[in-house]
């Protein structure tokens, strides 16, 4: 029978329409081969990625990849990509690499950021950005419903495409000499006596072994390579948002207001939010803290779309998942590594928003590993900068939101916190 490597297949679905059999059968990413298979071949001939071999045939993908980097990035999210153009601009050979095989799909987010934290690096290009904002609206929910606490004007943000934003960021790091490869995850780390000299790459099915001065870890939430290196990267339930998302399309909504709703009932421990995408669509999510959700998130959002009229008019044309880690790592640097991003919890604790964080983590990171490769600094310095610029201010806005337990937050007090956590109000 046709064996499958589920790492090569990039779900093209041209096997399956070949096979004289009807053995095949492609689910959104998992391929199957049932017993009616008889070893004929053609599929594998006809496979673009090398994925299918037969006892007898088994081609290979064959890419090249130098041994040595000074610096190598896991994870071409916002973090890994600003810490590879980062490196790279600082004198540093790099490699980026990325599990998925498209950089940026599928989006876990809600693709929200100020303009402030954009501006900090790029400026905005209609490519990347699906909307602008100029206000935002805050509900609370009484036994009634939902009521508008306060509205503000003059806050200006961004609604992302964090599918383009994603690979434009990538791509300023390959036009500044980053080697980027996809559909090629890190597997785990070279380590001597604790020190991080490299990482395994699975490239084209195969491990290779690239060594390196420095390991970037920009591996998300997921985040494997902390834990590879020995730091405890547990992430507690109270600390862990999950969250379910539709993008709703043909709803009329002002595109220039983000909403959010403070809402215990409908969304424990969390909020629910939209952030218009223009053209009668929008980015309609919840996040629930993970040890109160007495159901998956995905059902509280179904209630939460069904209570709002205007909202559930319309159709939901993607669903995203993904899980928030509100807790800020304190480990951050270890012999070798660095983390960034997600994977080192650098969120807002308040609100969940992590984009600017990740950039300017990852842009921080890069600028220091550059600066070791030079012989300038050492990885520590990472740590130090990153304290004083946004740590401290990551430790008080967790230190806020320890204060208010998750059933408190619906007072006046919680609301103006929360509101100037999100940018709508200086
Ligand atoms: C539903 C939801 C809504 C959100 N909304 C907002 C918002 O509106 N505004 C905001 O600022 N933040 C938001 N966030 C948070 C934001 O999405 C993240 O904080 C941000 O993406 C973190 O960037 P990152 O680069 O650290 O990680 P990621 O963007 O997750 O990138 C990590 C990358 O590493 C790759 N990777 C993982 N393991 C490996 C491996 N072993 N080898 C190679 N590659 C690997 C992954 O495939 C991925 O591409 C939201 C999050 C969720 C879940
Ligand atoms: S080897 Fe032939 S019979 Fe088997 S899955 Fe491929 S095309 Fe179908
Ligand atoms: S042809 Fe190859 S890449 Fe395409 S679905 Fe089949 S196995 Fe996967």
């Amino acid at each position: 029978m046709v064996k499958v490597e589920p790492a090569l297949c990039s779900y093209c679905g041209g096997c399956v329409s070949l096979c004289p059999q009807k053995a095949l059968s492609l689910a959104e990413t998992r391929l199957t081969v049932s017993q009616a298979c008889n070893d004929c071949g053609l599929c594998v001939k006809a496979c673009p990625s090398g994925a299918l071999s037969t006892p007898k045939f088994s081609p290979k993908a064959n890419l090249s990849l130098s041994p040595y980097y000074d610096v190598v990035v896991i994870g071409a999210g916002p973090a890994g990509s600003m810490a590879a153009l980062h490196a790279a601009r600082g004198g540093a050979s790099v490699l980026l690499v990325e599990k998925r095989q498209e950089i940026g799909s599928p989006v876990r987010c809600a693709e929200g950021i100020s303009a402030e934290a954009l501006l900090r690096f790029f400026e905005p290009m209609p490519s990347f950005v699906a909307s602008t904002i100029t206000g935002a609206a805050f509900y609370f929910q009484d036994g009634k419903g939902f009521k508008l606490w306060k509205s503000f004007q003059g806050g200006q943000g961004f609604i992302l495409e964090r599918r383009i934003f994603d690979r434009f960021l990538a791509e300023e790091a390959a036009k500044a000499g980053v080697r980027v490869v996809v559909k090629s995850p890190a597997t785990s780390l070279i380590l001597e006596r604790g020190e991080v000299k490299g990482v395994r790459v699975q490239l084209a099915g195969e491990e290779r072994e690239v060594e390196a001065k420095v390991v970037i870890a920009a591996d998300g939430v997921e985040s494997e390579a902390g834990r590879w290196a020995g730091i405890d990267t547990t992430l507690p339930p109270k600390e862990a948002i999950s969250c379910a998302q539709f993008l709703l399309s043909g709803i009329d909504l002002d595109p220039s207001v983000t909403l959010y709703y403070l809402t215990p009932g409908f969304a424990p421990g969390g909020y629910a939010w939209v952030f218009p995408k223009g053209e009668g669509k929008a980015n309609v999510g919840l996040g629930v803290q993970a040890n109160l959700a007495k159901e998956p998130a995905l059902n509280y959002l179904v209630r939460f779309i069904d209570s709002i009229p205007a909202l559930s008019r319309g159709s939901p044309v993607t669903l995203i998942t993904g899980l928030v880690p509100l807790r800020p790592l304190e480990e951050i640097v270890r012999p070798g590594i660095m983390l960034v991003g997600d994977a080192a919890g650098q969120v807002d604790p308040l609100t969940g928003g992590g984009i600017p964080l990740a950039m300017a983590a990852g842009a921080l990171a890069g600028e220091v590993a550059a600066g070791f490769v030079r012989g300038e600094n050492s990885l520590e310095e990472y740590k130090v900068r990153w304290e004083e610029r946004w740590g401290k201010r990551l430790k008080r806005n967790h230190r806020l939101k320890e204060q208010f337990p998750p059933e408190e937050r619906l007072g006046e007090n919680f609301l103006r916190l929360f509101a100037a956590a999100t940018g709508a109000v200086k």
